[in-house]
Order: C-alpha cells, then structure tokens, then sequence
C-alpha cells in the first residue's frame, strides 16, 4: 500500500518529467476507475498538465483549464509513466494518459483481481471541495506544529488506528505507522488523549524524523522512474521474529485481518507480548 513517502516520490518524479506536457488522448479500460462522468475525461485532451502533486495519500494531476485529476492508488495501484503505449489487452491498465509529441503514457495501473484504485475528473473547485480531499486532517510530513499535532491526539483512541485515520492526520498507512510508533518508543494500543508532553513530542518529532528519512532514501535510490515495488526502508514492520534494531528483543507481531502490527515489546510495551489474535483464534 503507497503511503506518504511513496506517493510524494511518485509525484515528484513525475512532475519532473511532465510538468509542462500537452496531453494527447485520454481512456479508461478500467469501467470502474473513473468515479466522475462530468466533466467527460476527453476535457483533457489538449490540455497542458500544470503539474502533479501529493494532498495525503492521494495524487493530484493539475490541468490547464482549471481542471484536475484526483487519483487515489489504494493497495495495488500505481501511476507511472512509459516510454510507450499500453497494449490494448494489458488487463492491469485503469486510465491511460498518451502524453503529445511522442510514444509517452502516464498509465494508472493496477494489480491483482480487485479493482479499488480509482480517479476522478473534477474543475478545480470541486477538487477542494471533494468528500476525498476536505475531510482529510493535515499532512503528516512535515509534520503540522507541535501545538496543533498536539490537539490532533487529543482522542481517546488506540494511536495506531487514530494516526492511520486520514480525518486526523493525512499519509499515514499501515507500514509506517509501525515505524511511527517505534521510532517513539509508543504501544500501538496506547490512547492519543493519554500521551504526556514528552511522548507527544517524541511522536511528533518522528513524523518528521521517519517520514523526511525514508523521502531521502527514495531521492537517493530511485532514479526517473518509480518501479512497481517500491524498497521501503522499513525497520519493524514485517519484521516480526527478527531482532530489534535498537534493542536486541525479538520484534513481535500482531495479526488482524488484513494487516500486521509489529512492534518491539521491550521498548514499546513494558516487556509485555500482547495476544495475537489470529493465535488465539486458532487455538479456540
Ligand atoms: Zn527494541
């Protein structure tokens, strides 16, 4: 799943390469993709894309014309661009940009059977007043200041439901919320409106921390283009079983169904293993 880090590198690299570009054509193979009929995606067709950016884990594709294209990748999307155009048959493709003045296609792409990923074609204003977009807290990176990040823990919620929950703080998924919370020296199962001033500020300065890091180490190692799987430079998350980096004890984990929660039971959580649910239910 693209969280923050991923997706800002997706919109910095492709914002250098088609800042400034004329679109040709557009298509939707994806039926289900394009959640929006008006207005019609051939409105984009010989427009000049202004740019391409990242609000949360959304990417934005500003055109010309006060027109803009929402793209949310959810688990298995990626928007990438290629030197040449998309078979026909390529089942993966959900919408197809052919860039002018080439072979150049800016394809929303995704993988496996589900279709979850999905863009929108909205004028400007109703891009900011989108249900996606407006009710999306502020970004985590950089991290908002101390006293409005502060007010946003103010919740008595378990921290890594509430720092996943876009309404709180936008960009946060499932990886990096681990890495979140262990950078902090926090249990995920702690509530944000408990938190002392001290752990407010460790966590706050981890999103900066461990956000800004893994953006730096994305500059470094990716080059034009963004390869489908992304190496994120997770240090606990699916790390279960193997030694904690900073303290030695074994990285434990925690089954739901559909994610894992890792996390260092000698720093994080007083010494104590909490249940694994999935265990418990197979010894039931
Ligand atoms: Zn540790």
């Amino acid at each position: 799943m693209p969280e923050l880090p991923e997706v800002e590198i997706t919109a910095r690299r492709l914002d250098e390469a088609l800042a400034g570009a004329e679109i040709e054509s557009t298509m939707a193979p994806g039926i289900n993709a394009l959640k929006t009929f008006a207005p019609p995606l051939h409105a984009l067709d010989g427009r000049t894309i202004e740019g391409i950016r990242r609000r949360g884990k959304h990417l934005v594709i500003d055109v010309a014309g006060e027109l803009a294209v929402l793209v949310h990748l959810m688990s298995a999307g990626r928007l990438q661009l290629y030197d040449k155009r998309a078979s026909l048959r390529d089942r993966t493709s959900r919408l197809l940009i052919r860039i002018a003045g080439g072979e150049r296609e800016l394809r929303l792409r995704e993988f496996g059977t589900q279709q979850r990923a999905w863009a929108k074609l909205l004028a400007a204003e109703a891009l900011r007043a989108d249900d996606a977009v407006a009710t999306l807290g502020p970004d985590a990176y950089p991290a908002p200041p101390m006293d409005e990040f502060s007010r946003l823990l103010d919740q008595p919620r378990h921290l890594h439901p509430l720092l996943r929950d876009q309404r709180t703080i936008a960009g946060i998924g499932r990886s990096w919320v681990d890495e979140l919370l262990w950078t902090a020296r926090l249990s995920p199962f702690q509530k944000g409106s408990e938190l002392d001033g001290d752990a407010r500020e460790r966590l706050h300065a981890a999103c900066d921390d461990v956000l800004g890091a893994a953006l730096e180490h994305y500059e470094q190692v990716i080059g034009d283009k963004v390869p489908d799987k992304l190496p994120m430079p997770l240090q606990v998350h699916r790390r279960a079983g193997e030694d904690c980096p900073r303290c030695g004890a074994t990285i434990q984990a925690i089954h739901f169904k559909d994610y894992v929660m890792c996390y260092c039971p000698e720093e994080q959580t007083g010494g104590r293993v909490l249940k694994d649910r999935r265990l418990s239910r197979l010894l039931k």
